[in-house]
């Protein structure tokens, strides 16, 4: 009889066990949840309100990655300063790099800004080229996709459920996309100065133009010599937006904005990053009404 018990208690743990994911970012927990749905457990390790690329990383999140079946990743060098410590000290091998669970879903994005000399000496953050694809909706559905597939290789009985989950994804973001579309119709040529290259995938969808930046390479601090330059740049141009993000410092790009007579719009780089931005839908609208306001 208590082996009948058992048999039926660890049948019924194996029918109800959920897979353990871990995402690097919340955009990437987002698009999780809405494929695996009720499969899957999702931990976002980053606080969408901090760098992505320099998370100080919280010692629970090592207990965490121990015991999750999939990492997915944004990859691009993103959590390069951050996710390596942890995943040493980790020691799962299903989730490391090469590893059945692990997947960086730069894979299916053709990364822009490759820098034209290695300049990661220098500080450049972006060595292998922009990591912040996310910001632009039209790398959503292929990220998407991706998850998909890897969910149905890790978890085969339910692949019909993962691909249906996917394609009402797929329709959902596409017609966000067409809704977009218009929405920036209105900012079309617009030029534009940002703090941090986060947003340039979806200005170079859209023909808004970034003019420059506030930091001189990306991950350096802002110069005086640089500053001025900007400002320069700006009257000539006629330029009066400036996309500053939540984590940045924000003295610089008010200097800027009381010199040159610009307006400082604070745009989310990841869902939960700015309040009312709080799922997916949220994001991109609010990323695309912010850069044209
Ligand atoms: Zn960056």
């Amino acid at each position: 009889m208590k082996k009948i018990l058992l048999i039926t208690l660890l049948l019924t743990t194996a029918i109800f066990a959920k897979l353990n994911i871990a995402t690097t970012y919340n955009y990437l927990g987002e698009v999780t949840k809405a494929i695996g749905g009720n499969l899957v457990k999702v931990d976002v390790l980053a606080n969408p309100k901090l760098d992505p690329h320099f998370i100080t990383p919280k010692p629970s999140l090592i207990g965490k990655l121990r015991r999750e079946d999939i990492l997915i990743i944004n990859g691009g060098q993103l959590e390069i300063g951050w996710l390596p410590p942890l995943l040493k000290s980790a020691n799962n091998g299903k989730i490391n790099s090469g590893g059945s669970g692990f997947l960086d879903v730069s894979g299916v994005v053709t990364l822009i800004d490759k820098p034209k000399n290695v300049s990661r000496a220098y500080g450049d953050v972006h060595p292998d080229g922009n990591p912040h694809f996310a910001t632009d909706i039209h790398n959503i559905i292929p990220i998407a996709k991706l998850i998909s597939m890897k969910l149905s290789i890790i978890d085969p009985s339910h692949k019909s459920t993962y691909e249906a989950n996917y394609k009402s994804f797929a329709t959902k973001m596409e017609d966000l996309t067409k809704k977009l579309k218009t929405q920036y119709q209105s900012c079309k040529g617009k030029k534009v100065v940002q703090y941090h290259e986060l947003f340039n995938y979806a200005l170079n969808a859209y023909g808004v133009e970034d003019i420059g930046n506030i930091e001189p390479l990306p991950g350096i601090t802002p110069s005086s010599k640089h500053t001025l330059e900007l400002i320069n740049s700006m009257r000539e141009q006629n330029v009066k937006t400036i996309l500053q993000d939540v984590y940045h410092e924000k003295k610089t790009a008010k200097f800027i904005a009381d010199k040159t007579g610009a307006k400082v719009s604070i745009v989310p780089q990841d869902v939960g990053a700015v309040d009312g931005a709080d799922d997916l839908e949220s994001f991109y609208k609010m990323v695309a009404q912010r850069i044209c306001q």
